[in-house]
């Protein structure tokens, strides 16, 4: 196995460096990787397993897949000078995995990975634990010392081919010969778990990268289509006194379950339920969002295309700002987040980044009332023609993004404590956890309140006809069935991660302009909204006429219809 030198040599001569066969470097490697760096996996398929006959069959018949699989992938990669690079990449990977599997109940496919990719340093941050450098370092430390000591054995590129092939030819058998063994156990195990293939590391990252380079590599080259050529705006602008200005504020994180308005036992939402019974706002109960992270919902959220139409896909087409823009409208994209992924990129947009306010931006972040300072100057700084016309304002908040949920209200405002401060997040109580959690919606609904009477001043002082749209962009799993935070496969997902909050609220003015009454509003609350309806129904809301515009996924469409079937103009000039 090893050609290493058996006395010590005498002064002056160099011995050649011991080396590793590269199939013996490869089926080491692969062994560890299979058991050490998949113990998230193994412990999910123990738990799963019924009989002690179908536990050893299942350990035994999908590991044997494990590990046939990667000696096959690290078989085709055993050259001197891949090797070490490329192995060295795969157990860190692996052992990264290890940690957010083992900690979050995470799984790895192609949205996970891209997340990670997108992501910044206050997320990488949020993120830290001591649990991270020692799962690392179990996991990935003897390997990689083992991997640095020797390097692989050279060979002429011929006969490594042959025996590269070969060794990826074993692994193959072996994966096939466990597959037919354990037939039964395994294929029904993988058909009722589908989360288990996303388990399997390094496979896994190595499966999403693939997809991810083979998904955008060539979009990416490609022009984004128009949508909405023909938008321009209808007859309620013509002669209008006051423009509209709608807020559309993008949630993070918020699930439906812990709203107040949604009858969680706890009052996590008292402002709204005070706009609720005195100034019209609605709740809307029955809301599911596109996807369940960010970096599908956000654009989803925006894009014409519904979720089964592709609108959870890298966009190709132009978005619901593009479509106002053309219009006419302004719009202004004001973002506490780690950035609109691209649905901003062509409307003017301003980040809290930079903004240094004491009590609010503390530690590198802000929170999201942030957002509300100084907007009155960043709304005067918009295209003034524009302006006159109608303003679209998006407000893309921090909301509860996690697993730092302690870090999302001030702490003056945390009605339920003690709240879980750790980023470990197996490591709080149950019910701290949930502290923390319900801490950051209670903040939202402060934010919420604070934006609301924003609105109802600029109303009052008669500079605009005020509205506000509320949607949050996915939910989040805070331990049920072992899941923390968000991101699972969508077809996989459980409720907490796709059930999210929505609130709408439209002044007086707005109300009359649209012929959008309350009453109607109202009686929209407990139909079944989605993302997919946001699109539509602000392009109703602010009267753009396309033929982009679908009255079905209008949710406000039938309040429209039926303010004409009552005799007056659907749209009239507003006083
Ligand atoms: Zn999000």
């Amino acid at each position: 196995m090893l050609s290493s030198p058996a006395l010590t040599p005498p002064a002056g001569i160099r011995l050649p460096r011991p080396t590793w066969r590269p199939a013996t470097a490869v089926w080491l490697l692969s062994l560890w990787l299979a058991v050490a760096g998949n113990l998230p996996l193994w412990l999910r398929v123990n738990e799963l397993a019924g009989t002690p006959t179908q536990r050893l069959a299942l350990l035994g018949g999908f590991g044997l897949v494990v590990l046939g699989i990667t000696a096959a992938l690290l078989s085709l990669l055993a050259w001197p000078r891949v090797f070490r690079p490329v192995a060295t990449a795969l157990v860190l990977v692996s052992a990264f995995n290890t940690h957010f599997m083992l900690q979050y109940g995470a799984v790895i496919d192609p949205t996970m990975l891209a997340n990670v990719v997108q992501t910044d340093v206050r997320e990488v941050r949020d993120l830290m634990s001591w649990a991270l450098p020692l799962t690392v370092l179990l996991v990935a430390g003897l390997p990689l010392w083992v991997i640095w000591r020797r390097p692989l054995a050279m060979r002429s590129w011929l006969p490594q081919t042959g025996r590269n092939a070969l060794g990826a030819l074993v692994g193959v058998v072996a994966v096939v010969a466990a597959t037919l063994l354990t037939y039964q156990d395994l294929a029904s195990l993988m058909r009722n778990h589908k989360e288990l293939r996303y388990m399997v590391n390094p496979v896994n990252t190595v499966y999403a990268a693939s997809r991810l380079a083979v998904d955008q590599l060539p979009r990416q080259v490609q022009a984004l289509k128009p949508v909405g050529e023909d938008a321009r705006l209808g007859a309620s602008y013509s002669g209008q006194s006051k423009p509209p200005l709608l807020m559309v504020v993008v949630g993070e994180t918020a699930r439906a379950q812990n709203f107040g308005l949604n009858g969680y036992a706890r009052n996590t939402t008292p402002a709204l339920a005070r706009w609720q019974a005195e100034e019209g706002l609605v709740n809307f109960s029955q809301v599911h969002s596109c996807g369940t992270n960010t970096k599908v919902s956000v654009p989803c959220m925006f894009s014409p295309l519904t979720r089964t139409q592709g609108g959870d896909q890298t966009p190709e087409h132009e978005n619901l700002l593009d479509v106002l823009q053309r219009a006419g409208l302004a719009v202004l994209w004001i973002d506490n987040q780690a950035g609109c992924k691209g649905v901003c990129a062509r409307v003017p947009n301003a980040s809290t980044l930079d903004l240094k306010l004491p009590g609010l931006c503390d530690g590198g972040e802000c929170l999201d009332p942030a957002m509300l300072d100084g907007l009155d100057a960043r709304i005067a700084a918009l295209d003034p023609v524009r302006r006159a016309r109608g303003v679209v304002l998006v407000m893309h908040q921090m909301g509860s993004h996690g697993p730092a949920y302690s870090h999302r209200s001030s702490a003056e405002r945390k009605p339920f404590m003690p709240e879980c401060t750790s980023n470990t997040l197996s490591d709080c109580p149950p019910e701290q956890l949930v502290n923390a959690y319900d801490n950051s919606i209670a903040y939202t609904d402060h934010f919420l309140d604070l934006s609301l009477r924003w609105l109802k001043e600029r109303e009052q002082s008669g500079a605009f006809q005020t509205g506000l749209i509320y949607m949050s962009d996915h939910g989040e799993s805070l331990g049920e069935s072992g899941l923390y935070l968000h991101g699972v496969p969508y077809a996989l997902a459980p409720e907490q991660q796709t059930h999210v909050p929505m609130v709408a609220w439209l002044s007086p003015g707005l109300q009359q302009r649209s012929g959008v009454g309350e009453k109607c509003l109202r009686a929209q609350a407990d139909k079944p909204i989605s993302h997919d309806h946001l699109f539509h129904s602000v392009l109703g809301l602010m009267d753009v006429q396309t033929q982009a515009h679908d009255q079905t996924l209008d949710m406000l469409a039938p309040c429209a219809a039926a303010y004409a079937r009552a005799g007056e103009a659907p749209r009239r000039p507003a006083s």
